[in-house]
């Protein structure tokens, strides 16, 4: 029995992936080689690009208007890329970023250095939601009190702040915001295929795929195609979303091991229903821990309830001394990679995809058992 992996990222992959991945490993499919020392122009390898494609064009149900493709450099080099990409769009120059956490702000800081960048809305304060005060980053900005300039380029956001916990539950509608032809780009990094994702409001959405999608090494990118083909002369080639996508992500040779991953993922996800059956769990699992987080006073989970991200649980110990303590027994138990990021401090548990609901149970038991002990 493995132990339960609760890492942020690079996390825990479905155990069925990493037994078939083991078992072509040095033969894929009866064709002689590993998937690592195949040719990525050769048959075998296009036919795990499109397969993987396809699949993930079915789970999402990504509209044809739309083009998917699989990069390097990570969401980090997307905060480069998209700005390269499409603030140029018709002259425009200009982008609009929501900052929510950690993540939305290395995106809004790289930015910069592109065009005029403008801050459409921040959780960066204090605040007080429904009588309870919010520390800074422990909420999600309200879209109501975003201001969006009408001829930014594009609206950036990062739905899912995998340090800070927070997940917007739904993205705005441009329209609403008076904002109508600005394209709505988005950071999904750490909640990519948890729950599904409304084309009709997201023109495009990037995630690295180290939380729910495969191993580190390969960055989806789902974009409208009429966004594609405005690169800035400055975008490096291999950047430029026009020769990825006209080279089907073959511009330069891919990381085709993690794309090969990616795809036994996608298999695995079509095999669990779909994303809305993971979603389905993942609501589950989400409401189990963090209803046992609130009904006790031991443990404290600093996001606004209605801020809460489904696949990542920053919580407090009350008394920090206990810390260490706290990790060094749950690693004994079987629960790994819960120490909170430095940043944040306390603990942190992503429940991503692969990390069912009984890993969830398992948690809380070895939470309340260290409370009676402690508490
Ligand atoms: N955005 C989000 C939401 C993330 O969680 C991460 C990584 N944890 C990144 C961006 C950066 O991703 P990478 O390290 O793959 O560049």
């Amino acid at each position: 029995m493995r132990p339960w992996n609760f890492s942020a990222g690079p996390s825990a992959l479905p155990l069925e992936v990493l037994q078939q991945a083991a078992a072509e490993m040095t033969d894929w499919r009866g064709c002689g080689m590993s998937v690592m020392e195949m040719s990525h122009r050769g048959k075998q390898f296009t036919q795990i690009r499109d397969e993987a494609v396809a699949d993930l064009r079915e789970l999402l149900a990504i509209p044809d208007d739309f083009d998917v493709l699989f990069m390097q450099g990570g969401a980090t080099a997307q905060n480069a890329i998209v700005p390269m990409n499409l603030i140029g769009r018709a002259g425009l120059g200009k982008a609009d970023y929501v900052l929510s956490g950690i993540w939305s702000n290395k995106s809004h800081k790289e930015a910069q250095r592109y065009g005029d960048i403008a801050i459409a809305g921040s959780s960066g304060t204090d605040t007080v939601i429904n009588g309870v005060s919010q520390a800074p980053w422990t909420w999600y900005p309200s879209a109501q009190d975003w201001h969006v300039r009408s001829d930014a380029a594009y609206l950036h956001l990062c739905s899912n702040e995998t340090i800070g916990g927070l997940e917007l539950s739904e993205l705005p509608d441009m329209a609403a915001l008076g904002a109508a032809r600005v394209p709505l780009v988005v950071d999904a990094s750490s909640h990519f295929l948890s729950r599904p994702i409304d084309f009709s409001k997201a023109a495009m959405v990037y995630a690295g795929a180290q939380k729910n999608a495969g191993p580190a090494g390969v960055t989806v990118v789902i974009v409208r195609k009429d966004l594609i083909g405005h690169a800035l002369p400055i975008c490096p080639s291999a950047f430029d979303y026009a020769n990825v996508a006209a080279a089907g992500s073959m511009f330069n040779t891919p990381p085709t091991y993690a794309i090969y991953m990616a795809g036994l993922v996608f298999k695995w996800l079509k095999r669990q229903g779909g994303v809305a059956a993971i979603e389905a769990a993942n609501i589950a699992k989400a409401q189990a821990l963090y209803g046992f987080l609130d009904a006790s006073s031991f443990y404290v989970s600093p996001v606004h309830a209605a801020s809460r991200s489904r696949m990542n649980v920053p919580f407090f110990l009350h008394d920090e001394s206990l810390n260490a303590e706290f990790l060094a027994q749950a690693e004994k138990a079987g629960l790994m990679q819960l120490k909170g990021h430095k940043s944040v401090g306390g603990m942190r548990a992503s429940i991503y995809n692969a990390v069912p609901l009984e890993a969830v149970q398992e948690l809380i038991s070895y939470l309340q058992d260290f409370e009676r002990r402690h508490g």
